[in-house]
């Protein structure tokens, strides 16, 4: 960090700034004094200095941070990539891409099963099902809530695959205790207070990109998880707002190699809330592929016109087929294997 200092600031009032930086954080302050000006670098650790009270500083004419914020996520300071491991094969990151699939949400013991049974059979690794549903409107379909989550563990000891479902609230972690990556949506990318009690879960968190966020609120979220204990992280690229209408959000595709190059978690890509057309996922799948992403989560539904909800971003389980089988031809091309359960 380098603090420019006011013109006239008097070589005490440096020493004492000084010392009391040093003394509130884990840095080394050095000066510089030049003919018009006095600037100051941090070396150390300069995640936790507080930006904004350095700037309300008499002395202080400008701030600038040359490192990153995020210590924990940053591909500087842990170079190998973060590997996430459920065993029997399920493994997202490191070179394995991932195929997360299921529907938006569980709506039926049958249906969950017979989904599942499709995309296990056609190479997902993973079984994605919504149980608590982050709705727009109070009067749509709020998800089947905790026995959501019974049909999904039915749904796993039937097929093996590993359960990723959604959290909305940190009172509900009781209940996502059987689960096996706990997502947090878009929505909730910002709410601190969850993703500090999901710091203290031991296991994987998938972590969407909010709707108007930035890459580097996204990594500030993951590092909320990671500095309350929980390292296993997944971030995933899921479409932003912009002023296209024409698809529900814009995938940022472009924020797949640079999340790869900033940081050492894996980084998956959900073109189906990217897009909002089904027709349109595909490509978007072949694209994210492309780009480097370590895993893709794919809405997919028994009847995609009776879905309960995004139906018109669900692919049948044929069309899973046939882009899945597409994914484990393109992937090498990108230096990818597809992963496979063990079982299957
Ligand atoms: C979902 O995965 O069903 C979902 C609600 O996604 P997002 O948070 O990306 O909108
Ligand atoms: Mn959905």
């Amino acid at each position: 960090m380098i603090i420019v200092l006011k013109p006239g600031t008097t070589r005490s009032e440096v020493k004492e700034f000084s010392s009391w930086i040093e003394s509130i954080n884990n840095v080394k302050v050095n000066a510089w004094y030049g003919e018009h000006s006095i600037v100051l670098g941090l070396l150390g650790d300069s995640a936790a200095v507080d930006i904004e009270s350095i700037s309300a500083q008499r002395i202080v004419e400008s701030v600038k941070r040359v490192q990153e914020p995020y210590k924990k996520a940053n591909r500087k300071f842990h170079p190998a990539d973060t590997v996430i491991d459920l065993g029997g094969g399920s493994i997202l990151g490191g070179g394995k891409l991932a195929l997360i699939a299921g529907p938006c949400s569980v709506e039926s013991e049958e249906q969950i099963i017979d989904v599942a049974k499709h995309v296990k059979s056609s190479g997902a690794a993973f079984l994605r099902g919504g149980a608590f549903k982050p709705r727009t409107s109070p009067y749509a379909f709020q998800g089947l809530r905790a026995s959501g989550l019974e049909l999904l563990r039915h749904a796993r000891e039937k097929t093996g695959l590993p359960i990723v479902t959604e959290i909305m609230s940190p009172g509900h972690i009781v209940l996502f205790e059987d689960v096996d990556i706990i997502q947090v949506g878009a929505r909730n990318m910002q709410n601190f207070e969850l993703l500090k009690e999901l710091g203290k879960v031991n296991k994987p968190i998938l972590l969407k990109r909010g709707l108007a966020n930035t890459i580097e609120e996204l990594l500030m979220s993951a590092e909320y998880i990671m500095a309350a204990g929980n390292e296993q992280v997944i971030l995933c690229e899921r479409g932003i707002r912009t002023f296209e209408t024409m698809t529900r959000n814009t995938l940022d595709i472009s924020a797949v190699p640079l999340l790869k190059s900033l940081t050492h978690l894996p980084v998956v890509v959900d073109p189906s809330h990217a897009v909002g057309v089904s027709t349109l996922v595909e490509p978007l799948a072949f694209a994210a592929v492309a780009a480097g992403a370590d895993g893709l989560i794919i809405e997919v539904h028994n009847d995609p016109p009776h879905a309960m909800s995004d139906g018109a971003q669900s692919l049948t389980p044929q069309q899973f087929k046939s882009l899945a089988s597409r994914i484990v031809e393109i992937a090498p091309v990108f230096g990818k294997e597809v992963s496979h359960r063990a079982d299957e």
